[in-house]
């Protein structure tokens, strides 16, 4: 969100802007008097901003696109699926889904760049797979440990392939 005072000074206009890593998406609602503290301009301007959302703690708004991020998990909501180290330019997790969805386009957008493989040994191989089965079992019946368990049996056949 960012605060600036229109060319006449009468008016104190705030501009939101998501908070959601890469949206774009921005919104000035209806100014307020140029003599109000910024406190006061901020929570008038998330007060007239329709269908936006903000984080009270985080200090960060969400278009309406993304309103459900400023959302602590209820008890009896769907769980938030956040990430558990990977975190975008806020410091906020994001959502496994999402991510998901992002390595998926990694692996096709690399495929389709370049042909270039890397050799790992047997045993790192096996290894990786093993680990992946475990992450895979940790997010089971997500679209994460889906993609794990997709991975872990490539590696798997490239293994058998060798042998
Ligand atoms: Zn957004």
């Amino acid at each position: 969100m960012s605060i600036h005072l229109s060319r006449g000074g009468t008016l104190r206009r705030v501009v939101l802007s998501c908070d959601v890593a890469g949206c774009p998406i921005q919104l000035e609602p209806p100014a307020i008097e140029a003599w109000r503290s910024d406190t006061d301009a901020r929570s008038w301007a998330r007060d007239h901003a329709v269908g936006w959302t903000s984080d009270p703690i985080r200090q960060t708004d969400y278009c309406p696109e993304h309103a459900r991020f400023s959302e602590a998990p209820a008890a009896d909501d769907i769980p938030a699926r956040p990430t558990a180290t990977v975190r975008d330019r806020s410091g906020n997790p994001l959502n496994r889904d999402d991510y998901t969805g992002r390595l998926r386009e990694q692996l096709v957008e690399g495929d389709r760049l370049t042909a270039r493989t890397l050799t790992l040994t047997a045993a790192q191989a096996a290894v990786t797979a093993r680990l992946l089965d475990e992450l895979a079992g940790v997010y089971r019946g997500e679209s994460l440990g889906a993609l794990a368990q997709e991975l872990s049996a490539l590696l798997e056949s490239r293994l058998r392939d060798r042998d």
